[in-house]
């Protein structure tokens, strides 16, 4: 059997090993595709670091890391006729079942049988993987192919921002990470009208300002609710998009919520966290959403067309391209925060 190099997490212990192993075969509903490109995700570093999410999640060791890709089609399973060798393809991440009551209703994205690549099977950190053909993305000609990796958390950005009014609104993005800085350029193109952000790290928050924000604040220098309600006549904003998973972020953004404003929440907290209900959402007639993956495949033609069309550039959120036998550079850097998008050639 022929041999290819992939990051394998070999061991229930932090860190992670590129060895060789054997080449995946698709299933008779599923394709081979070449990876061209790949980036590193923040749940990618949570299994790295090996913390207490990742140990009580991941239960297949070995398993190859990774999960957003840019894969070129190389080999078809029997039963898949729409798609052809040689496409460029980018792949839903979720792996939905396709039969119970969330898929038969238009929420495949939360699929109660579902399973992530990299997470509950083997991912894409490696020369070649394979994908079931419901979840392959073909990448539309005039985006360049590379994007075709991101477009996976593109995708976290483009639900979050879409999941309410965001035209003519005033906005507030909290957390400027690859997803955060994704969600403050579609909202700008989205015609959001005054785009507040808050971030902790300098990196991020020049970055910030490069795709759009009109004002980054820094929670350790800034008073963030009073300059915000300064700037919206005293009322806070229209939108929050929480993208940092920080308590004390969530908290803030709250009070600097408008009464009856949307408050979208895509950032995880590590541990269970408390908000006064009352004062926060209730009395403030707020409308909280919780937003997870991406709707399918609706953000995809979404996020799709708004990379062809050439609006959106995500040019200064990429930060590293790296090849991928230096994963262990990419991760560093993660931790670090001094860094946008890294994306990995195999
Ligand atoms: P990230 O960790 O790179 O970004 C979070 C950012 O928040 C960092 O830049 C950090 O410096 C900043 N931050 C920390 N404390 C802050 C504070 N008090 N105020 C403002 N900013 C602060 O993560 P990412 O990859 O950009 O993803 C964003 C969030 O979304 C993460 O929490 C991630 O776990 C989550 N996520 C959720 C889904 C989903 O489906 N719900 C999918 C992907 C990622
Ligand atoms: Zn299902």
């Amino acid at each position: 059997m022929s041999k290819m190099k992939a990051v394998v997490k070999t061991k229930p212990a932090p860190g992670a090993e590129i060895i060789e192993i054997d080449m995946p075969k698709p299933g008779p509903d599923a394709v081979m595709v070449k990876v061209l490109a790949t980036s590193i995700c923040g749940t990618d570093l949570h299994i790295f670091e090996w913390n207490e999410w990742a140990r009580s999640r991941i239960k297949n060791l070995p398993q190859v890391m990774g999960h957003e890709l840019c894969g070129e089609i190389v080999e078809l399973g029997r039963n898949v006729k729409n798609l052809k060798k040689g496409t460029i393809i980018s792949a839903e991440t979720h792996i939905a079942c396709g039969h119970c009551l969330l898929c038969h209703t238009g929420n495949a994205h939360i699929c109660v049988n579902g399973s992530i690549f990299g997470v509950d099977i083997d991912g894409v950190f490696a020369e070649y993987a394979v994908v079931p053909a419901s979840n392959a993305w073909v990448l539309d000609e005039k985006i360049p192919k590379d994007y075709a990796s991101i477009m996976e958390p593109l995708g976290n950005a483009v639900h979050t921002v879409l999941a309410g009014d965001i035209t003519g609104q005033n906005v507030l993005v909290t957390g400027c990470g690859p997803i955060g800085l994704m969600s403050i350029a579609v909202a700008r193109i989205c015609g959001a009208t005054q785009i507040f952000a808050t971030e902790i790290n300098d990196y991020r928050i020049e970055l910030a300002g490069k795709v759009g924000a009109d004002c980054v604040l820094n929670p350790k220098t800034d008073d963030i609710v009073n300059h915000i309600k300064k700037e919206t006549d005293g009322l806070g904003v229209d939108v929050v998009l929480e993208m940092s998973g920080n308590p004390e972020a969530i908290r803030q953004a709250f009070q600097a919520l408008r009464p009856g404003g949307r408050y979208s929440i895509l950032g995880i907290p590590d541990e269970p966290m408390e908000i006064d209900l009352g004062k926060d959402i209730i009395f403030k007639y707020a409308t909280v959403q919780g937003i997870n993956g991406r709707l399918m495949f609706s953000t995809w033609y979404k996020t799709s067309r708004f990379l062809s069309s050439g609006r959106l550039d995500l040019e200064p959120i990429i930060t590293h391209r790296l090849p991928l036998v230096e994963y262990e550079k990419g991760m560093e850097l993660m931790k670090t925060g001094n860094c946008g998008k890294i994306l990995l050639y195999p």
